[in-house]
Parts: structure tokens; C-alpha cells; sequence
């Protein structure tokens, strides 16, 4: 049982829509919403698929900004802002993983616009209030209800096209949500069940999405992980695994879902001894001798980048990242100093198991 004796549970009104091709009903969406003139948002190299979107929305379409960028440049949201008020967008759907979800949620963090977000990695962001921005080289992060979207359309249809090595990284970067989720201060007996369900489905169907990229089931069960895990994310507080990864890829430009794969297994790794029974869940769904080396071998048989070496991480750099890491206090089940952050960042780079 998951149950505590004191907790408080705070949830966002969602309206999800689960099932492959659901995406296509994004007009009848815009209608529900009691909106005309939607702008729809993509990345460049999505913009084919918004393109797509926009001859399904019809004349509920006021047009297409594809520039969505990593991080949130508060540069490109500025000029997506312009683009909104010059087309009278009255609502926005953004179709992509977090990059496009974070502009749509940027924007609407400046107009109360609302959202309809259609994901296409496993990043999770549509299911958080979480808004995180860069300006002038500086990620910031902040928690808004405005930020949070109104409808998501999980359509497995729309994943499919994401290339086997983004589907496993973007599966880890996930299940890092739920994992971290397990021993969160504020978590509550909801938001645990939603952590072992979500790591549940990834464990079931990942294996089976890597055989069978096309597999509309598996495909399927992966993105209702994601939902779960991504959920988990919006309703409780993130320590090391987080943090170390925000430092990451802030402060030395590594790729974000790559760099959630390799840490992943050695944060776990570090709070495990601090928190065995609030970890127990990863060993029981993963397998292995402890939650860490579950996670390595689980990262391993998937074929995930298991060493910072191979993202561009140079060893010249582990003093510098484990000094900026430790620069601000924040909560984590094991202390941690800047020795300890040392030793996980040596193992992280070589891909050694966390044990
Ligand atoms: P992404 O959105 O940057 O996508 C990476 C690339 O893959 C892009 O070029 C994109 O167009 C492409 N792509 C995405 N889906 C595809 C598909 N199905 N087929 C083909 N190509 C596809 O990557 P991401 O990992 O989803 O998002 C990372 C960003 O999201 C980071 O900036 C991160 O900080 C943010 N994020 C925010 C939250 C939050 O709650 N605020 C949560 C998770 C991630």
C-alpha cells in the first residue's frame, strides 16, 4: 500500500484524450474550448507535421509559427507573442515534445491563451505548471497555473516518427520523473501509484517499442507512462537527479533527454542507501540487485547512452559541474557534498554501474 498517515494531494483540471488518431479531433477541441483562432506551434523539424495539424483544424487555423527552440529562448517567445497577436490567435496548440510545449506554455504565461498540446516525446512536460526559460545563456524555472495546459491529445499515432534512440532516452528522461517522485517530501499515495504505474508501463512496452518502433500498442502504453510519470513531475518536488541534470544542460550545453538517460541510474544510485523501502519499487519493476543497477542494466539492454564521455562532457569538466551542483542548498534524501557529487560524476562519465 502506498498509504500515509498526513499528505495533501493539489491537482490541475486536465482534460485528456487518449487513443491513436485522437489528434484528429483536435478542431472539435478547439470548438469545446469555445475558441476560432488557434495558432499552432512546432519546432522546425516538425513543421510538417503542424502543417498537417493546420489542414485538420481547417479555418480554426489563424497559422503556424514553427521556430520552437530547446530551453525556451525568451528571444523566439517574444517573437512568437508578435506572431499570436498579429494573426488574433485566441487559443494555441502545440504539437512536439517539451521545446514546443515550453513555447506554448511561455505564451501563454504571458496571455492566458489556452493550450491543447499534442506530445510527441515522452518529456512530459504537458502535464506540469513547470515553465523553464532561457535568457541571455541563463535557465530559469518557474510554477505557474497558467503555464499548465487544459487539453492534451495523446494520439500514438503522432510518436511513432520519434527515432528509436529519442524514444529511449526520452522513456528515461520520464522515468527519472517518477523515480525522483517516489521519495519527493510532498509526495502523497497518488502520486506513488502514479510513479510505479508509470515505470510499469515503460518496463512493459519499451522493450517492445525498440522491436517494433510502429507497434501502435506499445507505442501506446509508452505514452501513458509518460502521461503518469509527467504527472507525477507537475504534483511534486524533483531533488539530485534534477538539479544535477539542470547544471548539465545548462551550464555545458548537454543535450537534455541524453543527459536524464546517463545520470538517471547514478542518482538513484546515491540516494538508494538513504531510501531503500521509498526505492524498493524501482528494483521490484526493473529488476536487479539494488535501484540503481536496476536502472543501469534496464538503460543498457535498451541501448541508452550510458557515459557523460560519449554526450560531449569533457573529464577536464567534472570539478567545475560538481562546484556549480553544490553551489545551492536544496533538499535530497542523501547529504550531498561536493566529494560525493565528484565520485557520481567520475562513474556517470565512464558508464560505470552505480552498484
Ligand atoms: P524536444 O522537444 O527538444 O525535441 C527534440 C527534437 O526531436 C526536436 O527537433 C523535435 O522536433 C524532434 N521530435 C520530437 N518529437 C518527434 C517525433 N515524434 N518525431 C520526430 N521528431 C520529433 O525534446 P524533449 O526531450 O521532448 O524536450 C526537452 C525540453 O523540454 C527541454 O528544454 C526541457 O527542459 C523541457 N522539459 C520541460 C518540462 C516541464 O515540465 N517544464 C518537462 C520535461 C522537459
Amino acid at each position: 500500500s502506498y498509504f500515509q498517515p498526513q499528505f495533501v494531494s493539489d491537482t490541475a483540471a486536465v482534460r485528456v484524450r487518449f487513443g491513436p488518431g485522437v489528434s484528429r479531433e483536435v478542431g472539435a477541441e478547439i470548438d469545446r474550448l469555445g475558441k476560432t483562432r488557434a495558432l499552432i506551434l512546432s519546432t522546425p523539424h516538425q513543421a510538417s507535421q503542424a502543417l498537417l495539424l493546420a489542414e485538420d483544424v481547417g479555418a480554426r487555423s489563424a497559422g503556424i509559427f514553427s521556430k520552437a527552440a530547446m530551453h525556451t529562448p525568451v528571444k523566439v517567445t517574444e517573437e512568437a507573442l508578435a506572431h499570436a497577436r498579429d494573426v488574433g490567435a485566441d487559443c494555441l496548440v502545440a504539437i512536439g515534445g517539451g521545446s514546443t510545449t515550453g513555447l506554448g506554455k511561455a505564451i501563454a504565461y504571458r496571455t492566458d491563451l489556452p493550450q491543447i498540446v499534442i506530445p510527441t516525446t515522452y518529456a512530459g512536460s504537458e502535464a506540469t505548471p513547470i515553465l523553464g526559460q532561457t535568457e541571455k545563456g541563463r535557465k530559469t524555472t518557474l510554477t505557474d497555473p497558467r503555464v499548465q495546459p487544459e487539453v492534451i491529445l495523446y494520439d500514438a499515432e503522432r510518436i511513432v516518427s520519434l527515432p528509436v534512440s529519442m524514444t529511449v532516452t526520452s522513456a528515461l528522461n520520464a522515468i527519472a520523473h517518477a523515480a525522483e517522485g517516489l521519495y519527493a517530501q510532498n509526495r502523497n499515495p497518488l502520486t506513488t501509484a502514479l510513479a510505479v504505474e508509470g515505470m510499469r508501463a515503460f518496463a512493459s512496452a519499451l522493450p517492445r517499442v525498440k522491436d517494433d518502433p510502429a507497434d501502435l500498442d506499445a507505442r501506446g502504453e509508452t505514452l501513458y507512462g509518460a502521461w503518469l510519470c509527467g504527472a507525477v513531475l507537475g504534483q511534486v518536488g524533483m531533488a539530485l537527479h534534477h538539479k544535477l541534470c539542470h547544471t548539465l544542460g545548462g551550464s555545458f550545453d548537454l543535450p537534455h533527454a541524453e543527459t536524464h538517460a546517463v545520470v538517471l541510474p547514478h542518482a538513484i544510485g546515491f540516494n538508494q542507501t538513504a531510501v531503500p523501502d521509498l526505492l524498493a519499487p524501482v528494483t521490484e519493476v526493473f529488476g536487479g540487485t539494488s535501484p540503481g543497477a536496476a536502472l543501469h542494466d534496464f538503460a543498457n539492454r535498451m541501448g541508452a547512452p550510458l557515459k557523460l564521455a560519449d554526450l560531449g562532457f569533457e573529464e577536464t569538466d567534472i570539478d567545475r559541474a560538481a562546484e556549480i551542483a553544490t553551489q545551492s542548498a536544496y533538499w535530497n534524501p542523501a547529504p550531498i557534498d561536493k566529494t560525493g557529487i565528484r565520485n557520481l560524476l567520475v562513474a556517470a562519465f565512464h558508464g560505470r554501474s552505480p552498484g
